[in-house]
């Protein structure tokens, strides 16, 4: 058994890595940064200048961040992170930073430091483009979801999986803040006055809600496939020849669908929100064009990707029946698009604003764009059994942003 638990700060974060067997050198002088920016955790990047080593150490405190204390939160989510990574190193090699040792007492995982990458929010609101993106995180999407499902696991072996990720207190989160709390007047709601007249029009939208309550149930009940859980594009570090994904601390079993919609729900918080942001027309244009290409290349190469591994490993005598992987895909798709536009709503009705739209100083114009981000997710939703392709998606979305 190691210590009991204790947050750590800069200097006892040193004196952890210090300890670390083979990291650094034993005579190093270690420098420590706390770097997180997000809701949930403490990051410290550890360095040793002299020999140019550095790691990573997330550690979960045992609240939310941004609430505080009052907000009491598992540790149990820095298993769930450490193990998700782990298996991610397998099933997509390169993908994802690798993992250096796990410490299930004081909750933390040290990894691979990713500093010469950025977040891809910030690459996405400077106007960067990232020619891998698409095909990485196609690449990332089809072989976490493959290997992970009922398609390429024993069904023992699925079920265990499902146990190691049982993970209530994050799923809550996700079931009130993007299923819930957006589609009544709830106390954790925060939105911008100028669209009120919008957001009580979705709160009386009966038709709307029956939608989100079947995507709600799709989300809670239907464990097809390990989810990362949180891949927006905050959970995403880029160069323009590397891509990774980090903070698997929401992930358990889910219907696919889920991450492939929370990447399309952010490039097109993205797309709504580039008028808005200083440039000339034809930048705004191109940048706008290449969103577009980016959020459909990833989705074609996910399917091409995801039909080769079914080839190559599916042995099942149903699951081989003709048409049935035909099911599974359109499935997908389907559900990508409808959790798609619920995350879009929620990021503009509910707790936890993005960047992307956040930014944009002037309020009016950000009404503008949330006003646009509103009606493409409530479209998203409410069409999605009409979407076939990709292009399908795309079109529909481009014809109301
Ligand atoms: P949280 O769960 O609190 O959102 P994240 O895992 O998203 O924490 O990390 C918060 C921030 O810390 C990231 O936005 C990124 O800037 C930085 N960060 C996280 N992991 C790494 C890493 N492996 N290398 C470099 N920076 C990282
Ligand atoms: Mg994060
Ligand atoms: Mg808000
Ligand atoms: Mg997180």
């Amino acid at each position: 058994m190691g210590e009991a638990y204790q947050a750590l700060n800069e200097q006892t974060a040193v004196n952890y890595a210090r300890r670390l067997e083979g990291v650094f050198p034993e005579e190093a002088v270690l420098e420590n940064r706390e770097i997180g920016d997000g809701n949930l955790n403490l990051v410290f990047h550890i360095v040793d200048p002299a020999s140019g080593r550095s790691v990573i150490i997330k550690q979960a405190l045992p609240y939310a961040r941004v609430v505080g204390e009052s907000w009491p939160l598992t540790l149990d989510r820095a298993r769930i992170e450490g193990e998700a990574l782990q298996l991610y190193n397998q099933w997509a090699p390169g993908l994802v930073p690798k993992v250096f040792a796990s410490d299930r007492e004081q909750a933390l995982t040290v990894m691979e430091d990713l500093s010469d990458h950025i977040i891809l929010r910030k690459g996405m609101i400077g106007r960067t483009r990232y020619p891998r993106l698409a095909e990485d995180m196609a690449a990332f999407l089809a072989r976490t979801l493959f290997f992970s499902s009922e398609y390429a696991l024993t069904p023992a072996e699925k079920k265990a999986r499902v146990r190691q990720f049982i993970n209530p207190e994050m799923c809550d989160i996700t079931e009130k803040l993007v299923f819930t709390d957006p589609y009544y007047d709830a106390e954790t709601n925060s939105f911008n006055p100028l669209i009120r007249e919008e957001v009580e029009s979705i709160w009386k939208n009966e038709g709307l809600k029956r939608e989100v309550a079947q995507l709600k149930e799709a989300f809670m009940a239907r464990a097809q496939a390990l989810l990362h859980g949180d891949l927006h594009t905050g959970s995403i570090m880029v160069t323009a020849e590397s891509t990774k994904v980090i903070d698997p601390e929401f992930a358990f079993y889910g219907p696919m669908g889920f991450d492939v919609g929370a990447l399309w729900a952010n490039f097109f918080l993205s797309y709504v929100s580039q008028e808005g942001h200083p440039g000339d027309a034809e930048e705004i244009r191109s940048y706008r064009e290449w969103i577009r290409d980016t959020a459909e290349a990833m989705w074609t190469g996910f399917e091409s990707r995801f039909r080769a591994l079914w080839q190559e490993h599916v042995t099942d005598p149903m699951w081989t029946a003709p048409g049935f992987l035909d099911d599974v895909i359109h499935q997908v798709l389907q559900d990508a698009a409808g959790f798609a536009g619920c995350k879009m709503m929620r990021r503009v009705i509910g707790l936890a604003p993005v960047a992307d739209l956040e930014s944009l100083e002037d309020a009016s114009e950000r009404a503008k764009a949330e006003k646009l981000a509103l009606e493409v997710g409530k479209a998203l939703v409410l069409r999605r059994r009409n979407l076939h392709s990709a292009e399908d998606v795309l079109r529909l979305v481009c014809s109301i942003a």
